[in-house]
């Protein structure tokens, strides 16, 4: 075979730098599992100034979903997650979406058959038989034992075939992952696996060789499922004679000790956790450490930023083992990062859920945010602690008895009719103004504030807890509505 293409095509990889991909099937969403691959990813090629490609791996069309790409790329941007070259961005080994790279791969396919490393399969199989390369008595194959020559006329005839690669009957392979260190298989245990599928795309199992070859991929960053394919892998690189990369085969994510997560049995996806109302910055601070641990001066530590992490990641401190995910710890996280947040994008991220509960336009939503953003784990725990600003609900008098504050139905009654006029005497209704009318109102009766600011909350809200003490809530309903919802109580109470 005429090697001038191929040589040229090596002269195009990049060379010297840390060079790594997150390389996602569009399937329309993304695991745990995933995110956490692609962090890992990410982070190592930044630790090390290094260049993070996104490649799309689309040669299953059978799992072909409309708009997944755009749902990953939208993933990884608001995740932070820049890559450097990609199928929007291009660059120097492009294109890096598998399908546009179909020719390429026959020629590899070719090559390899050349080089006796693979054979032409003319035999007839299921679909699915064929995709995963799998049968048992590989000896009884007669493709593979039919004369170059021939098969290769055969398939100048147009006659359909596959491309499986010729696996040695004896011997041994070794490789290296660097999570894992050296593990050795009997090649007698692996298959001769299809490489190119009928339709003349490859299978997962070649492109992923060839494109991290000519992409200059330095780390190969994948789920742990992979490890029993990577013999195969080496033996195509060495019939190739490639340099091996640098595996780093991550474990599972687990939803308890035995169970893998999985979204089919119910388990959050990225999109999921996000309409559970958890924040991006909190999710992949979670799945950082889901699998890795910091080391030295920052051991204990649990709160990194982005970039925060990708100075302090090394790969040393990944674990073998499988991290099981655990939402309450996601959601310790997730509290963190929404207190964090400046009062500005915290309104932003909460206004859709405070607008599903408070509908009156005459509630400035801008005024609740601040109440409840010290008190949610979640952007969903919003709706429930502020739906009574729209409709003061139903409430048992039992609510103003309170211990503490030593309040009862008596006293309670009092103190509100007491406040109403007040209240009514205040004409600009500020928050400065409701204070020192509450509280000087206390102070006049010789009260404990509690006495009168309990029993007002308490009308206002109907509820045992609400965001906001009594002179917010005033300030937040408004005049009118505080007066109604005053005399409420008091009616009711009376
Ligand atoms: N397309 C493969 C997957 O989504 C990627 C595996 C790899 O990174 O090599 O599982």
């Amino acid at each position: 075979m005429d090697m001038t293409w191929f040589d040229e095509m090596e002269k195009r990889i990049p060379v010297g730098k840390v060079r790594t991909r997150f390389a996602p099937s569009p399937t329309g969403y993304m695991h745990v599992g995933n995110l956490r691959t692609a962090l890992y990813t990410w982070l190592i090629a930044r630790h090390d100034e290094g260049t993070f490609i996104l490649r799309i791996e689309d040669t299953d069309q059978s799992r072909q979903v409309e708009g997944a790409t755009e749902i990953i790329y939208k993933t990884l941007t608001e995740c932070g997650l820049t890559w450097d070259e990609g199928p929007d961005l291009g660059g120097p080994v492009g294109p890096y979406i598998q399908t546009q790279r179909r020719d390429l791969y026959r020629k590899y396919a070719d090559l390899l058959v050349e080089k006796g490393a693979a054979y032409y399969c003319f035999c007839e199989k299921t679909e699915s038989a064929e995709d995963t390369g799998d049968f048992t008595k590989r000896e009884d194959d007669p493709c593979r034992s039919l004369s170059y020559a021939e098969a290769l006329a055969r398939v100048q005839a147009g006659e359909p075939h596959v491309v499986r690669q010729r696996i040695p009957h004896e011997g041994q392979t070794t490789f290296h992952d660097v999570i894992f260190g050296d593990i050795t298989v009997d090649n007698d245990t692996l298959d001769d696996q299809v490489l190119l599928k009928r339709d003349g795309l490859p299978t997962y199992n070649f492109a992923n060789v060839v494109d991290d070859h000519l992409m200059g991929i330095t780390h190969v960053v994948r789920g742990s499922e992979y490890l029993s394919s990577a013999p195969k892998y080496n033996l195509l690189y060495e019939a190739f004679g490639w340099p091996i990369p640098n595996y780093v085969h991550c474990s599972p994510v687990m939803r308890d000790a035995q169970n893998k997560m999985s979204k089919r049995h119910g388990d959050p996806s990225y999109e999921d956790l996000l309409a559970q109302g958890y924040i991006a910055p909190a999710i992949l601070n979670y799945v950082a450490l889901l699998g890795w641990s910091p080391k030295g001066e920052n051991s204990e530590r649990e709160f990194f930023t982005l970039s925060e992490l990708s100075g302090v990641f090394e790969l040393s401190g990944v674990s073998k083992s499988p991290a099981i995910f655990d939402i309450e710890k996601l959601k310790y996280f997730n509290a963190h990062y929404l207190r964090e947040l400046d009062a500005e994008t915290f309104f932003a991220l909460a206004q859709p859920y405070l607008k599903q509960a408070v509908k009156n336009p005459a509630i400035d939503l801008r005024l609740i945010a601040p109440l409840v953003q010290p008190r949610c784990d979640t952007l969903c725990d919003i709706a429930e602690q502020v739906d009574f600003f729209d409709a003061l609900p139903q409430y048992s008098n039992e609510l103003y008895c309170h211990k503490k504050m030593k309040t009862d139905e008596q006293n309670s009654l009092e103190a509100l009719k007491a406040v109403l006029p007040v209240l009514e005497g205040i004409g600009d209704w500020t928050y400065d103004n409701l204070h020192d009318a509450l509280v000087g109102l206390a102070e006049k009766l010789e009260l404990k504030n509690g006495r009168i600011m309990w029993p007002v909350r308490t009308a206002l809200s109907g509820k045992a807890v609400t965001p906001g003490g009594a002179v917010e809530l005033c300030h937040i309903l408004g005049k009118a509505e505080t007066l109604s919802r005053i005399q409420t109580g008091i009616e009711q109470l009376s």
